[in-house]
């Protein structure tokens, strides 16, 4: 954690993600949930979710579980009838701040699902997204803030189409189907912070 804050008193560099879109400071974690995007897409959207396994637990190895593929159905009532979803997220910026990658930034992670951003469908092809380890309706940490926006700050810098504008949460591409962030996430400060 400590060298990841202590990257924020720096200019960003592109070095802080390589040619394949890893994090420098990212532990890497890869998922099987992932593919090439289409030819020549244009990687312009940035996707903020939550999540948490079980629901409002925090802590625990599984949500790696889930986006390796290796969620014990047994393990929790909850985790059997997602067990064998295959799903992923590029990053999971987990309640202490550390940030975990799945899935490189030039490839297509799984988090989307069906979604519509501006009429245009299919986010997970041309977005990038990022779990926040919390639930719609508890507070996310400092911690989780403060590695947010350094992640954003790399992530713009080496995607400059993702303006302020295309930074969006996981219920504004996908209405009535997804919730997240929530209403505890505090775009206000989130965007305050980025700009
Ligand atoms: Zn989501």
């Amino acid at each position: 954690m400590t060298a990841i804050l202590d990257r924020a008193d720096h200019a960003p560099t592109v070095s802080d993600l390589d040619a394949a879109g890893w994090l420098a400071a990212a532990v890497r974690r890869p998922s099987p949930n992932q593919d090439a995007r289409p030819p020549n897409t244009l990687i312009d959207l940035l996707v903020i979710h939550n999540i948490s396994l079980p629901p409002g637990e925090f802590g625990g190895a599984w949500i790696d579980d889930l986006f390796l593929n290796q969620l014990d159905p047994n393990a929790h009532p909850y985790f059997a009838p997602i067990a064998g979803v295959r799903v992923s997220a590029h990053l999971l910026i987990r309640r202490d701040g550390q940030v975990l990658q799945y899935v490189p930034c030039e490839r297509r992670a799984w988090h989307a699902g069906v979604s519509s951003f501006q009429g245009r469908e299919r986010c997970n092809d041309y977005s990038i997204g990022i779990e926040l380890e919390g639930t719609d309706d508890s507070l996310f940490t400092e911690a989780q803030y403060q590695q947010l926006v350094i992640c954003t700050r790399q992530l713009q810098r080496r995607y400059p189409q993702i303006s302020a504008a295309r930074i969006v949460g996981h219920a504004d591409i996908a209405p009535g189907r997804k919730t997240d962030p929530g209403p505890a996430f505090d775009w206000e400060r989130y965007r305050r912070e980025i700009s």
